[in-house]
């Protein structure tokens, strides 16, 4: 497993946001974790990432535990974190934002390697470098956050609902340039609030409810699971 989490938990002065998660994510996946507000997604990703500190259980990347190491280490080990609100620099250009993504490197040519990459993903970003970030519309912005963090070069790509204020059009390159992603051989764990897309483009799923895994299955199951279908979507 690329990413193994077992029994994390995770509280916020005493209130506990994730009680007893474990999940995990294999090499080439796309994992999604759904469920309703507050039901713990965002904190799941953030004691990943090490912006949150669990209180138990652990967290393996690539077989090295990561919950006790500072953030600012983590990424270099291969994980990128996008979070739901994106954290651009506002007033730094498209082209400046996606240069800070590739600090991890020295040599320029590291550092320049996945530009072409994030293009193809989002010919947008291309056509707007000298724009400052702020100005970008919220689909747009999403795409400078993912293309920034591929910059990273990762080997596992953390996504906070990628899709949130965004126009609809917008949402179904999103959902697309996950697909594209993965292809390129970069592993994705997705948390959603739209179920129904982001199913159709995952392997399996974990549905979380008041921070506990209430289910968590492959991508099928998940989709014929009858009280999923009752609360999630619509059926
Ligand atoms: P949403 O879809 O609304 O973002 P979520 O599933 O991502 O929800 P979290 O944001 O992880 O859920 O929140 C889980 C619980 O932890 C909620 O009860 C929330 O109020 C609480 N919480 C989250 N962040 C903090 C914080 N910084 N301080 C205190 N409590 C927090």
């Amino acid at each position: 497993m690329l990413l193994e989490v077992s029994n994390l938990t995770t509280a916020y002065n005493g209130l506990i946001a994730i009680s007893d998660i474990s999940m995990n994510v294999a090499e080439g996946e796309i994992v999604v974790v759904a469920g309703a507000n507050g039901a713990g997604k965002s904190t799941l990703l953030k004691s990943i990432a090490g912006m949150e500190r669990p209180q138990g259980g652990s967290v393996r990347f690539d077989g090295t535990p990561i919950d006790a190491m500072p953030a600012h280490q983590i990424p270099q080990r291969g994980l990128a974190y996008v979070p739901e609100n994106r954290r651009l620099f506002p007033r730094l250009s498209v082209a400046d934002n996606l240069r800070l993504g590739s600090y991890l490197y020295r040599k320029q040519a590291d550092r320049e390697a996945p530009l072409e990459q994030v293009f193809t993903l989002f010919p947008r970003l291309k056509e707007r470098l000298p724009q400052r970030a702020e100005t970008l519309s919220g689909g747009e912005q999403q795409m400078l956050a993912i293309g920034r963090a591929l910059m990273t070069r990762p080997r596992l790509l953390m996504l906070d609902e990628p899709s949130q204020g965004i126009m609809p059009k917008l949402v179904d390159e999103i959902f697309e340039a996950v697909k594209t992603i993965r292809a390129g051989g970069v592993t994705v764990l997705l948390v959603e609030q739209r179920l129904v897309e982001s199913l159709e483009i995952a392997d399996r799923a974990y549905v979380l409810q008041t921070g506990r895994v209430m289910l968590s299955g492959t991508a099928a199951q998940i989709s014929a699971d009858p009280d999923v279908r009752r609360a999630y979507l619509g059926m």
